[in-house]
């Protein structure tokens, strides 16, 4: 199994390399050559095992031997033993046909814990292998940096350094990243808004000489092992509705299309899935590039649902590679029209797509709405991502004969702010964290200077 660009011109990587590679040198993304196939009876003898075994079966092929196999199977099972249900992700019935999938069990709540806890332990295996050390640098707005820092805390060869703008994020994604004292995270609060610090964090990834040649790594949603962690909570929740004997759909809560992606390749390795629907919030360039072939940028709009707050999807490059038949020199053309200037999808391209997807789109007072309903029907409080799943997943329903699984992709209780707008008092934080706001913070503030940031790095890492 090797890994190749979606623009066609980069070299080929092994799963080693490409996940300590972010982005392709030719700009685009990494994916695999080929699809690794779950035969029926592969997913036939996957029903009643554990969730670990599970994700060791579904990735296996995608690690193609470069890690044997009792290893990965220890660190797949360690990287759950992390998640507070025995379940890892359990499936909660809403109605005769509707399912939450919770993929927000794990040690910051929402789903990408599921992703980064696998990739801490990876690219720790990886550097200890080959004797080297890295430095993780990464800018948050909230959820990512601190699935990040708890992927990375126990690594002993990977300092990590995130940056998040000074007094502008919220108190329980604060504390979740500063209240990590381990001696390899460093959390910096920058003087300025989260594009100050995604800027420097970008400047340092294109020019590393500040680092003397140790390896920068990015734990963006771009790694290609990201996807591939992520491939096994579909693979998981639709055996247990049944699969391979019966199909299932999905609703996914979208930004950058890497969570929705991973389900994509499920399905293409074989796992029985009637559509995909896509949920945005306002910022809805998937749904207006599926619905009405508008593929263009829009000014970002600030939501109830701030992890989904984009104006690219980052991943959809994925699925256009697959739509343009592989075509990586139509990909590259594609998007470089679309950097440029409102663009559409080739006819064909998007007739493919909608074969499989569909889409809706969700405004903050739709949000408040569906909280409120969703709660009076099912007793269930939704955090404000999933509430956009919830209502998509209702309005594109399509087969109701079909069970349709929403992927809950954050606790509700890291978002109380939209919880406490519909009109409730709030949600608790789960036990082993109902003392986050009086546990000890470390963080540095520094000005939004490149170099103070780099010379901050340069300084602390081991
Ligand atoms: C990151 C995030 C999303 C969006 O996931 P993508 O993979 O970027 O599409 C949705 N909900 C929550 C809570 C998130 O943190």
């Amino acid at each position: 199994m090797r890994y190749i660009s979606t623009r066609g011109q980069a070299p080929a990587l092994s799963f080693e390399e490409v996940v300590l590679t972010g982005m392709a040198s030719d700009g685009g993304l990494y994916v695999p050559e080929t699809v690794p196939q779950l035969t029926h009876d592969d997913l036939a003898e996957m029903a009643g095992l554990s969730y670990a075994e599970i994700a060791f079966r579904v990735m296996q092929p995608f690690v193609n031997g470069e890690i044997d196999d009792d290893t990965f199977r220890r660190l797949v099972t360690e990287a759950y033993a992390t998640f507070s249900h025995d379940a890892v992700v359990p499936l909660n019935q809403l109605d005769a046909n509707h399912f939450l999938l919770e993929l927000f069990h794990g040690p910051t709540l929402a789903f990408k814990d599921v992703a980064l806890q696998l990739l801490g332990r990876l690219l720790d295996h990886f550097l200890k292998k080959r004797g080297e050390r890295a430095v993780i640098m990464g800018a948050t707005s909230g959820d990512t940096g601190s699935a990040a820092i708890e992927g990375c805390r126990h690594c002993d060869n990977l300092d990590i350094f995130i940056l998040h703008p000074y007094q502008r994020v919220s108190e329980v994604q604060r504390r979740q990243m500063t209240s990590v004292l381990a001696d390899n995270v460093f959390n910096v609060a920058i003087e300025g808004n989260f594009d100050d610090a995604q800027a420097m964090v970008k400047a340092s990834f294109a020019d590393q000489s500040f680092l003397n040649g140790t390896r920068l790594v990015a734990v963006n949603s771009i790694n290609w092992a990201r996807i591939m962690a992520q491939i096994v909570y579909y693979v998981a929740s639709a055996v247990a509705l049944g699969a391979p004997h019966r199909k299932v759909s999905f609703c996914v809560p979208s930004a950058n299309f890497g969570n929705v992606f991973a389900g994509y390749m499920a399905y293409r390795m074989g796992l029985p899935v009637e559509r995909f629907v896509i949920a945005t919030n306002a910022n809805d360039i998937l749904h207006r590039t599926l619905a009405a072939n508008d593929f263009s940028k829009q000014e970002l709009k600030a939501t109830l649902a701030p992890s989904m707050d984009i104006v690219v999807s980052s991943n959809f490059e994925r699925l256009l590679f697959e739509a343009y038949d592989r075509d990586g020199a139509a990909v590259a053309e594609l998007l470089a029209r679309f950097q440029a200037e409102p663009t559409a999808l080739a006819d064909a391209p998007l007739a493919r797509l909608r074969e499989r997807f569909a889409s809706h789109s969700v405004d903050d007072a739709t949000i408040l709405e569906v909280i409120r309903e969703a709660h009076h029907r099912t007793q269930e409080i939704l955090d404000p991502h999933t509430a956009t799943g919830y209502r998509a997943a209702e309005r594109e329903r399509g087969d109701a004969s079909v069970p349709m699984i929403t992927l809950a992709t954050a606790h509700p209780a890291k978002f109380a702010e939209a919880v406490v707008k519909a009109g409730f008092p709030g949600v608790p934080l789960p036990p082993h964290m109902d003392d986050l706001l009086e546990r000890e913070e470390r963080y540095t503030v520094l000005p939004a200077e490149l170099s103070a940031v780099q010379q901050f790095v340069v300084e602390n890492r081991r």
